[in-house]
């Protein structure tokens, strides 16, 4: 055990979780939600969408923007769209909430997709879509939430880091998932740099006089983030605004900015999640095609598949646990008087 860390098992950092959200007003159901998805981030090593958030999930329900007691309604509008509103809630009640109805949609229209909206995420999108790809369905998800990117050739914040994930199922295998903010850094991985008293790559910002520069301190104080691959990134971000707010009726991350109550937590905003049935174009044999393609990259020295990383680090932290900074937890146990045993 480092000195600055203490390793907690997953059943821990589950009762950890749990504790805080029910302690500052989360109802089981949504406090089991979101500690699921805080507990699962931890085992895959997603430490800046784990515990890391709890502060600001606490902050939200304190300050009235969430609802800790949310119930998500699920509707089917069309036979191939979902629609979830999460009654203000924290995004991983209702994604679970319309998940099997999104399953059935995919299977039976061939292509289906999710809207989740009055919803406030703050977590890796990876969750959306390993499940929709254990159901056997190729996935896409996109979330916007507060403006602090600045578009390709601008100095001013205006789409957030904006996250892209996409998920296909293999063989036998958890399936190839990638799932990435279309800023050259996430913003928790800014924090976490800042937190730790590291540079950030040059091209992740700028500070606040427009100018390229390596300390997130700056980027995050009063600078921008930048996206990622110049104007190619800048038009990824620019989908998922359209995606995640304009075509589900949600907040652009401007408009989330504006209406924001800036107490720390997740903005209100919409979730964009996409499912495709491969067999309904590809026929059977799909799986073995695309394992084919898999091989081929695996093949060659120096290349995995997106997703690995994580699957490790699950196979892992399943049986030793996951280091966790001991000021963190120190931070929650006075949100939620739980003490580590
Ligand atoms: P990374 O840059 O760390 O990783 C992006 C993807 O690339 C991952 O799927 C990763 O797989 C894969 N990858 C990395 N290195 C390689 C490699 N050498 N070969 C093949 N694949 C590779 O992610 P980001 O920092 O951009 O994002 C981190 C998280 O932040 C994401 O989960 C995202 O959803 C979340 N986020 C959430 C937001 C929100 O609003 N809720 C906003 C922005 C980001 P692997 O995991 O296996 O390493």
């Amino acid at each position: 055990m480092a000195a600055d860390t203490i390793t907690l098992s997953l059943d821990q950092i589950r009762e950890l979780a749990l504790t805080t959200l029910k302690a500052n007003g989360c109802n089981d159901e949504n406090a089991s939600a979101v500690a699921e998805t805080i507990t699962t981030a931890e085992r895959d090593g997603s430490s800046s969408h784990g515990l890391f958030r709890l502060p600001g999930y606490v902050a939200s329900l304190k300050s009235g923007k969430a609802n800790g007691s949310a119930k998500p309604s699920v509707s089917r509008p069309k036979p191939a769209v979902v629609l979830v509103d999460n009654d203000y809630g924290f995004a991983p009640l209702g994604i679970v909430a319309g998940r099997d109805e999104l399953i059935d949609a995919a299977r039976s229209q061939g292509i289906a997709f999710m809207a989740l909206v009055n919803s406030h995420h703050f977590a890796a999108l990876w969750h959306e879509v390993e499940p929709l790809c254990d159901a056997g369905l190729c996935a896409f998800a996109c979330t916007a939430h507060t403006a602090s990117v600045a578009p390709a050739g601008g100095k001013k914040k205006l789409f957030s880091t904006n996250p892209v994930a996409f998920g296909w199922p293999r063989k036998d295998q958890p399936p190839v998932v990638f799932d990435m903010a279309t800023a050259a850094m996430a913003r928790g991985e800014i924090m976490l740099a800042a937190r730790d008293g590291h540079d950030v790559p040059l091209g992740a910002g700028l500070d606040a006089n427009g100018n390229p520069t390596q300390d997130p301190n700056a980027i995050l104080d009063g600078g921008v983030q930048l996206p990622f691959g110049g104007y190619k990134g800048s038009a990824i971000a620019l989908m998922v605004e359209l995606l995640a707010a304009a075509l589900i009726g949600e907040r652009f991350s401007y408009e989330a900015t504006e209406a924001d109550n800036k107490d720390g937590g997740p903005a209100r905003g919409g979730e964009f999640i996409l499912a495709i049935d491969p067999s309904t174009t590809a026929g059977e044999g799909w799986l073995g095609h695309s394992e084919g393609l898999f091989g081929k990259m695996l093949a060659m020295d120096g290349v995995r598949l997106p997703g690995d990383r994580r699957y490790g680090n699950r196979a892992k932290s399943q049986h030793q646990g996951v280091a966790v900074p001991a000021e963190l937890i120190e931070k929650h146990n006075a949100l939620s008087k739980w003490t580590c045993q």
